[in-house]
């Protein structure tokens, strides 16, 4: 038996599945085995659950249940955005995208630039927002789409997408977001919105990973990014992941009936973390924009010393949240986003950032703060650079 950390601070990570959603998907997994393809009653018996799921996600979007394809993940998503999208407007050869686009989108872009496309990096400032004027003047009728993340995934900033849809919209490009960190979070109605296509992941909303979503506005032409069989109305080949699909629906109907009471509840507790680090330990800075910020998310700089030998005491501790580097690359470069944000380098490499979800409690924040200073001194005591300050 492995033994569980009791404090996870990791939810823009991935989150856990919520008892209820694991219910909701069981029986697809025992019971309700058929291929919803099949014409006999084993396949009826999932056919109709996988339309109640999209009527569910499609309710926390404020979208019709015929604009939702389910997809594996958000990347996969994300792709089949840029794919269709380009597809489409194929007279068209320049992209709009971020500078803190995660992977996902940003290495997608670059396959496309492989492909002969231009590719332009809208750059943020080091509050982490969006330089509009920026976008609007790269703009032009060679645009085929932009894509603009509608919340940051280290820092929870969030974008003013509306905004950048209109503008995308004034040159006939497309515009999608990926909203991965989004949904779920933040109330959205897209039925009121401008946002062409939009991206999300089931593991962040707990529902469990494997399972995404692409919205694509009805009316808007799209081509299968996976091409093969009829399944979602022949937008999305491939026999439909029935149990994950039920559960990504229950994830999103617990969303939109938590989704205002959560984001007091969760806001408080990581206001709360803010408030006790900054004042108890000193050079300490919290990053993003503090006025239009996802309620869970919080990135803080500890300067002059590494988030990676913070992150593995706290770990000790049973403790999980995430650093700010870019550790997938094998090095404790800060990160694309920290860097995109001009954070100075002392303050970058001590990034760490807690996220948090609605199973999170008071105990937490408590149990945060009787280490995390004590770990700070002890790293900072050692640090040559904090020691010449
Ligand atoms: N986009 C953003 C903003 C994310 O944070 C993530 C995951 O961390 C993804 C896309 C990728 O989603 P998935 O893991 O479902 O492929």
């Amino acid at each position: 038996m492995i033994n569980q950390p009791n404090v996870y601070l990791d939810n823009n990570a991935t989150t856990m599945i919520a008892p209820e959603v694991l219910d909701a998907m069981m029986p697809y997994l025992t019971t309700y085995y058929g291929n919803p393809s099949s014409m006999h009653t084993f396949g009826g018996q999932c056919a109709q659950p996988i339309e109640d799921a999209r009527a569910q996600l499609a309710k926390l979007l404020g979208a019709d249940p015929t604009e939702i394809i389910f997809t594996s993940c958000g990347t996969e998503s994300d792709n089949a955005a840029f794919f269709s999208a380009t597809f489409y407007h194929s007279d068209r050869k320049k992209i709009i995208v971020s500078k803190v686009e995660h992977p996902a989108i940003l290495n997608t872009a670059k396959e496309l630039e492989r492909r002969g496309y231009t590719v332009v990096q809208v750059p943020v400032n080091e509050k982490g927002q969006l330089d509009l004027r920026f976008l609007e003047s790269e703009l032009d009728y060679n645009t085929a789409i932009v894509s603009i993340m509608m919340a940051n995934n280290e820092t929870g900033t969030i974008f003013p997408v509306e905004k950048c849809a209109e503008l995308a919209h004034r040159v006939g490009a497309l515009f999608h977001t990926d909203a991965v960190q989004a949904v779920g979070k933040i109330p959205m109605n897209l039925a009121e919105s401008q946002i062409d296509m939009l991206s999300l992941s089931g593991h962040k909303l707990h529902a469990p990973k494997g399972v995404g979503a692409l919205f694509v506005r009805r009316g808007l032409r799209f081509r299968p990014y996976i091409i093969g069989g009829h399944q979602e109305s022949g937008r999305r080949g491939g026999t439909e992941n029935v149990a994950s699909i039920i559960a990504l629906g229950k994830a999103a109907e617990l969303a939109s009936q938590h989704i205002a009471d959560e984001n007091v509840k969760v806001r408080a507790l990581r206001d709360t973390l803010e408030k006790e680090i900054l004042s108890a330990i000193p050079k300490t800075y919290v990053n993003g924009d503090l006025e239009s910020r996802l309620p869970n998310t919080s990135s803080i700089s500890f300067e002059f010393i590494e988030g990676e030998s913070i992150l593995m005491l706290l770990n000790q501790f049973g403790i999980c949240a995430s650093s700010g580097s870019a550790c997938t690359s094998g090095s404790l470069e800060p990160s694309h986003v920290l860097r995109a944000m001009s954070i100075p380098y002392t303050r970058a490499h001590g990034t760490l950032r807690f996220s948090f979800s609605r199973y999170n409690t008071e105990a937490d924040v408590k149990k945060v703060m009787e280490h995390l200073p004590t770990i700070i001194a002890r790293i900072r005591e050692i640090s040559p650079y904090w020691n010449q300050h």
